[in-house]
Protein backbone atom coordinates (compact mmCIF):
# COMPACT_ATOMS: atom_id res chain seq x y z
CA UNK A 1 0.00 0.00 0.00
CA UNK A 2 1.78 3.70 -0.98
CA UNK A 3 2.34 5.39 2.64
CA UNK A 4 0.15 7.90 1.90
CA UNK A 5 -2.67 5.63 1.85
CA UNK A 6 -1.50 4.28 4.59
CA UNK A 7 -1.12 7.50 6.69
CA UNK A 8 -4.75 8.29 5.12
CA UNK A 9 -6.45 5.64 6.48
CA UNK A 10 -4.60 5.46 9.85
CA UNK A 11 -5.46 9.14 10.71
CA UNK A 12 -9.15 8.29 10.31
CA UNK A 13 -8.35 4.95 12.78
CA UNK A 14 -5.72 4.13 14.34
CA UNK A 15 -3.33 0.83 13.52
CA UNK A 16 -2.35 -1.19 16.80
CA UNK A 17 -1.28 -4.73 16.69
CA UNK A 18 0.71 -6.75 19.42
CA UNK A 19 3.58 -8.63 18.66
CA UNK A 20 2.03 -12.44 19.38
CA UNK A 21 -1.06 -11.38 17.25
CA UNK A 22 0.89 -10.06 14.41
CA UNK A 23 3.22 -13.47 14.62
CA UNK A 24 -0.36 -15.10 13.97
CA UNK A 25 -0.61 -13.07 10.46
CA UNK A 26 -0.07 -15.32 7.43
CA UNK A 27 1.83 -12.21 5.86
CA UNK A 28 1.74 -13.89 2.13
CA UNK A 29 -1.37 -13.98 2.28
CA UNK A 30 -4.26 -10.90 2.78
CA UNK A 31 -7.03 -13.30 2.60
CA UNK A 32 -5.80 -14.21 6.31
CA UNK A 33 -8.64 -14.30 8.53
CA UNK A 34 -5.91 -12.12 11.38
CA UNK A 35 -4.63 -10.31 8.92
CA UNK A 36 -8.15 -9.12 7.72
CA UNK A 37 -9.10 -8.40 10.96
CA UNK A 38 -6.10 -6.11 12.02
CA UNK A 39 -4.43 -4.49 9.23
CA UNK A 40 -5.79 -1.38 7.59
CA UNK A 41 -7.46 -1.67 4.27
CA UNK A 42 -7.74 1.15 1.31
CA UNK A 43 -11.67 -0.22 1.61
CA UNK A 44 -12.19 1.62 4.94
CA UNK A 45 -11.93 5.04 2.59
CA UNK A 46 -15.34 3.41 1.75
CA UNK A 47 -17.90 5.24 3.87
CA UNK A 48 -21.40 4.53 3.00
CA UNK A 49 -24.38 7.09 3.78
CA UNK A 50 -26.38 4.76 5.90
CA UNK A 51 -22.73 4.22 7.86
CA UNK A 52 -22.67 5.80 11.40
CA UNK A 53 -19.74 6.79 13.40
CA UNK A 54 -21.55 5.60 16.74
CA UNK A 55 -23.59 2.76 15.27
CA UNK A 56 -24.98 1.39 18.36
CA UNK A 57 -26.46 4.75 19.43
CA UNK A 58 -23.78 4.87 23.01
CA UNK A 59 -24.38 8.51 22.72
CA UNK A 60 -27.94 9.10 21.73
CA UNK A 61 -29.14 11.86 23.71
CA UNK A 62 -32.96 10.92 23.03
CA UNK A 63 -32.17 8.02 25.13
CA UNK A 64 -29.72 9.22 27.46
CA UNK A 65 -27.93 6.69 28.09
CA UNK A 66 -24.61 8.12 28.36
CA UNK A 67 -25.49 9.63 31.75
CA UNK A 68 -21.49 9.84 32.55
CA UNK A 69 -18.19 10.22 30.63
CA UNK A 70 -17.34 6.69 31.89
CA UNK A 71 -20.73 4.63 32.38
CA UNK A 72 -23.63 3.70 29.86
CA UNK A 73 -26.86 2.67 31.46
CA UNK A 74 -29.13 1.47 28.27
CA UNK A 75 -31.08 -1.91 30.41
CA UNK A 76 -32.05 -1.29 34.12
CA UNK A 77 -30.24 -3.57 35.78
CA UNK A 78 -26.62 -3.23 34.26
CA UNK A 79 -24.05 -0.71 33.48
CA UNK A 80 -21.35 -0.63 31.03
CA UNK A 81 -18.28 0.85 32.88
CA UNK A 82 -15.48 2.18 30.43
CA UNK A 83 -12.25 2.70 32.85
CA UNK A 84 -9.88 3.27 29.55
CA UNK A 85 -10.52 3.94 25.70
CA UNK A 86 -6.98 1.88 25.07
CA UNK A 87 -7.04 -1.23 23.39
CA UNK A 88 -3.95 -3.66 22.96
CA UNK A 89 -4.73 -3.88 19.08
CA UNK A 90 -7.52 -1.94 16.93
CA UNK A 91 -9.37 -4.05 15.28
CA UNK A 92 -10.77 -2.75 11.76
CA UNK A 93 -14.58 -3.24 12.16
CA UNK A 94 -14.68 -1.80 15.92
CA UNK A 95 -17.86 -0.35 16.31
CA UNK A 96 -16.35 2.37 18.92
CA UNK A 97 -13.95 3.17 16.59
CA UNK A 98 -15.11 6.95 17.30
CA UNK A 99 -13.25 6.62 20.74
CA UNK A 100 -10.83 3.78 21.02
CA UNK A 101 -7.44 4.48 21.50
CA UNK A 102 -8.07 8.39 22.11
CA UNK A 103 -6.49 9.14 25.32
CA UNK A 104 -8.97 12.00 25.76
CA UNK A 105 -11.48 9.34 26.33
CA UNK A 106 -9.81 7.76 28.97
CA UNK A 107 -11.75 8.03 32.50
CA UNK A 108 -10.16 10.18 35.17
CA UNK A 109 -9.95 9.04 38.62
CA UNK A 110 -13.21 11.87 39.51
CA UNK A 111 -14.50 10.35 36.28
CA UNK A 112 -14.76 6.67 37.78
CA UNK A 113 -15.61 7.99 41.58
CA UNK A 114 -19.04 9.79 39.77
CA UNK A 115 -19.55 6.31 38.01
CA UNK A 116 -19.22 4.94 41.73
CA UNK A 117 -21.72 7.21 43.43
CA UNK A 118 -24.06 6.41 40.45
CA UNK A 119 -24.07 2.95 40.90
CA UNK A 120 -24.27 3.09 44.62
CA UNK A 121 -27.73 5.38 44.19
CA UNK A 122 -28.80 2.87 41.77
CA UNK A 123 -29.60 -0.16 43.67
CA UNK A 124 -31.46 -1.55 40.60
CA UNK A 125 -28.17 -2.11 38.99
CA UNK A 126 -27.29 -5.76 39.68
CA UNK A 127 -24.04 -6.14 37.25
CA UNK A 128 -21.37 -3.94 35.82
CA UNK A 129 -19.64 -4.58 32.65
CA UNK A 130 -16.05 -3.82 32.35
CA UNK A 131 -15.42 -2.41 29.14
CA UNK A 132 -13.72 0.10 26.79
CA UNK A 133 -10.84 -0.04 24.92
CA UNK A 134 -9.92 -2.83 27.11
CA UNK A 135 -10.14 -3.43 31.09
CA UNK A 136 -7.01 -5.45 31.09
CA UNK A 137 -5.12 -3.01 29.14
CA UNK A 138 -5.14 -1.34 32.84
CA UNK A 139 -2.36 -2.54 35.19
CA UNK A 140 -3.13 -4.51 38.13
CA UNK A 141 -2.92 -2.02 40.90
CA UNK A 142 -5.84 0.14 38.67
CA UNK A 143 -7.95 -2.90 37.93
CA UNK A 144 -7.94 -3.83 42.21
CA UNK A 145 -8.92 -0.54 43.33
CA UNK A 146 -11.62 -1.10 40.50
CA UNK A 147 -12.96 -4.16 41.46
CA UNK A 148 -12.48 -2.81 45.08
CA UNK A 149 -14.84 -0.21 44.89
CA UNK A 150 -17.50 -2.09 42.60
CA UNK A 151 -17.09 -4.94 45.16
CA UNK A 152 -18.34 -2.64 48.05
CA UNK A 153 -21.34 -1.52 46.36
CA UNK A 154 -23.88 -4.00 48.45
CA UNK A 155 -26.93 -4.29 45.34
CA UNK A 156 -24.08 -5.49 42.57
CA UNK A 157 -23.98 -9.20 42.32
CA UNK A 158 -21.75 -9.98 39.77
CA UNK A 159 -19.04 -7.77 37.40
CA UNK A 160 -18.05 -8.86 33.97
CA UNK A 161 -14.38 -8.26 31.99
CA UNK A 162 -15.10 -8.02 28.28
CA UNK A 163 -11.41 -8.14 27.07
CA UNK A 164 -9.58 -9.16 23.50
CA UNK A 165 -6.18 -9.38 25.73
CA UNK A 166 -6.70 -13.26 25.88
CA UNK A 167 -6.77 -13.65 21.93
CA UNK A 168 -4.42 -10.61 21.15
CA UNK A 169 -2.03 -11.17 24.28
CA UNK A 170 -2.37 -14.11 26.38
CA UNK A 171 0.34 -13.84 28.47
CA UNK A 172 -1.56 -10.64 30.17
CA UNK A 173 -3.68 -13.56 32.01
CA UNK A 174 -0.91 -14.10 34.88
CA UNK A 175 -1.84 -16.13 37.52
CA UNK A 176 -1.54 -13.12 39.82
CA UNK A 177 -4.34 -11.08 37.77
CA UNK A 178 -6.09 -14.43 37.86
CA UNK A 179 -5.70 -14.25 42.16
CA UNK A 180 -6.97 -10.76 42.29
CA UNK A 181 -10.13 -11.44 40.07
CA UNK A 182 -11.09 -14.94 42.01
CA UNK A 183 -10.87 -13.19 45.37
CA UNK A 184 -12.63 -9.99 44.33
CA UNK A 185 -16.17 -9.39 46.65
CA UNK A 186 -18.12 -10.51 43.84
CA UNK A 187 -17.67 -13.12 41.13
CA UNK A 188 -16.46 -12.46 37.59
CA UNK A 189 -17.28 -13.35 34.37
CA UNK A 190 -14.60 -12.82 31.78
CA UNK A 191 -16.30 -12.42 28.08
CA UNK A 192 -13.29 -12.73 25.89
CA UNK A 193 -13.61 -11.77 22.00
CA UNK A 194 -12.72 -14.73 19.20
CA UNK A 195 -13.76 -14.31 15.81
CA UNK A 196 -11.62 -17.62 14.20
CA UNK A 197 -10.21 -20.48 15.43
CA UNK A 198 -6.45 -19.63 14.21
CA UNK A 199 -6.83 -17.57 17.13
CA UNK A 200 -7.45 -20.12 19.66
CA UNK A 201 -3.70 -20.99 19.60
CA UNK A 202 -1.86 -23.29 22.23
CA UNK A 203 -0.76 -20.35 24.48
CA UNK A 204 -3.98 -18.84 24.79
CA UNK A 205 -5.68 -22.49 25.61
CA UNK A 206 -3.16 -22.90 28.48
CA UNK A 207 -3.47 -19.08 29.82
CA UNK A 208 -7.33 -19.67 30.01
CA UNK A 209 -7.50 -22.66 31.01
CA UNK A 210 -5.45 -21.64 34.15
CA UNK A 211 -7.40 -19.48 34.72
CA UNK A 212 -10.92 -21.79 34.59
CA UNK A 213 -8.82 -24.01 36.62
CA UNK A 214 -8.36 -20.96 39.21
CA UNK A 215 -12.41 -20.93 39.30
CA UNK A 216 -12.96 -17.74 36.77
CA UNK A 217 -15.97 -18.44 34.30
CA UNK A 218 -15.34 -17.25 30.17
CA UNK A 219 -18.18 -16.37 27.81
CA UNK A 220 -17.02 -15.64 24.41
CA UNK A 221 -18.67 -13.28 21.99
CA UNK A 222 -17.99 -13.34 18.07
CA UNK A 223 -18.36 -10.82 15.25
CA UNK A 224 -19.79 -12.28 11.86
CA UNK A 225 -17.32 -10.65 9.70
CA UNK A 226 -16.68 -11.32 5.83
CA UNK A 227 -13.58 -13.05 4.92
CA UNK A 228 -13.02 -14.04 8.62
CA UNK A 229 -15.93 -16.29 9.65
CA UNK A 230 -18.58 -16.21 7.23
CA UNK A 231 -18.75 -19.90 6.25
CA UNK A 232 -20.51 -22.93 7.90
CA UNK A 233 -16.94 -24.13 8.21
CA UNK A 234 -15.32 -21.54 9.99
CA UNK A 235 -17.92 -20.71 12.29
CA UNK A 236 -18.01 -24.57 13.32
CA UNK A 237 -14.42 -24.97 14.11
CA UNK A 238 -14.52 -21.60 15.87
CA UNK A 239 -17.66 -22.60 18.38
CA UNK A 240 -16.57 -26.09 18.47
CA UNK A 241 -12.68 -24.83 19.50
CA UNK A 242 -14.02 -22.80 21.87
CA UNK A 243 -15.93 -25.23 23.42
CA UNK A 244 -12.70 -27.70 23.91
CA UNK A 245 -11.45 -24.66 25.68
CA UNK A 246 -14.40 -24.77 28.37
CA UNK A 247 -15.47 -21.23 27.08
CA UNK A 248 -19.12 -20.55 26.23
CA UNK A 249 -19.86 -19.28 22.68
CA UNK A 250 -22.37 -16.58 23.81
CA UNK A 251 -22.76 -14.04 21.30
CA UNK A 252 -22.21 -13.84 17.73
CA UNK A 253 -22.97 -10.22 16.70
CA UNK A 254 -24.12 -8.63 13.24
CA UNK A 255 -20.93 -6.44 12.29
CA UNK A 256 -22.83 -3.01 13.07
CA UNK A 257 -23.13 -0.24 10.51
CA UNK A 258 -19.87 1.48 11.71
CA UNK A 259 -18.24 4.09 8.65
CA UNK A 260 -16.10 2.25 6.54
CA UNK A 261 -16.49 -1.61 7.47
CA UNK A 262 -18.82 -2.24 4.22
CA UNK A 263 -16.14 -5.03 3.03
CA UNK A 264 -16.20 -6.76 6.49
CA UNK A 265 -20.25 -7.30 6.63
CA UNK A 266 -22.20 -9.37 5.77
CA UNK A 267 -26.04 -9.32 5.50
CA UNK A 268 -28.12 -10.44 7.91
CA UNK A 269 -29.74 -13.31 5.52
CA UNK A 270 -26.36 -14.93 4.85
CA UNK A 271 -25.87 -14.54 8.99
CA UNK A 272 -29.29 -16.71 8.96
CA UNK A 273 -28.62 -18.90 6.66
CA UNK A 274 -25.31 -19.83 8.28
CA UNK A 275 -27.15 -20.43 11.44
CA UNK A 276 -29.54 -22.85 10.18
CA UNK A 277 -26.24 -24.77 8.92
CA UNK A 278 -25.25 -24.83 11.95
CA UNK A 279 -28.01 -26.27 13.96
CA UNK A 280 -27.14 -29.95 14.14
CA UNK A 281 -23.91 -29.05 13.25
CA UNK A 282 -22.53 -28.28 16.74
CA UNK A 283 -24.14 -29.16 20.25
CA UNK A 284 -26.76 -26.49 21.23
CA UNK A 285 -24.59 -25.07 24.30
CA UNK A 286 -21.79 -24.54 21.38
CA UNK A 287 -24.30 -22.38 19.21
CA UNK A 288 -24.13 -18.47 20.09
CA UNK A 289 -27.07 -16.29 20.01
CA UNK A 290 -27.12 -14.29 16.85
CA UNK A 291 -27.88 -10.24 17.66
CA UNK A 292 -27.87 -6.96 16.11
CA UNK A 293 -27.51 -3.67 18.01
CA UNK A 294 -30.22 -1.22 17.46
CA UNK A 295 -28.62 2.13 16.23
CA UNK A 296 -30.42 4.28 18.43
CA UNK A 297 -29.45 2.78 21.31
CA UNK A 298 -32.36 0.50 22.53
CA UNK A 299 -29.98 -2.49 23.02
CA UNK A 300 -29.60 -5.98 21.14
CA UNK A 301 -32.24 -7.53 19.05
CA UNK A 302 -31.92 -11.28 18.84
CA UNK A 303 -31.94 -12.54 15.16
CA UNK A 304 -33.79 -15.62 14.18
CA UNK A 305 -34.93 -17.97 11.94
CA UNK A 306 -38.45 -18.56 11.81
CA UNK A 307 -39.19 -22.54 13.51
CA UNK A 308 -41.77 -24.43 13.82
S1 LIG B 1 -10.34 -4.73 21.31
FE1 LIG B 1 -12.57 -4.35 21.31
S2 LIG B 1 -12.80 -2.18 21.78
FE2 LIG B 1 -10.66 -2.51 21.15
S3 LIG B 1 -10.58 -2.11 18.97
FE3 LIG B 1 -10.95 -4.31 19.19
S4 LIG B 1 -13.21 -4.52 19.16
FE4 LIG B 1 -12.75 -2.33 19.55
Amino acid sequence: MPKDLFHEITSNYRMGITPYYFGLINQYDHTDPIYRQIVPSSEELNILPEELLDPIGDENPARGSRPLKALIHRYTNRVLLIPTAQCAVYCRFCFRKRLVGDTAHNAREEDLHAAYKYIRSHPEIEEVILTGGDPLTLGDQALLTILNELGSIQHLRVIRIHTRLPVVNPFRLTSELGEMIISSQKPIWVSAHFNHSAEITETARQHILNWISMGIPFLNQSVLLRGVNDSMKALKELFLSLIEIKVKPYYLHQADLVQGTSHLRVSQQRGLELLKELQGEVPGYALPHYVQDNSDGSGKIPLQNQWV
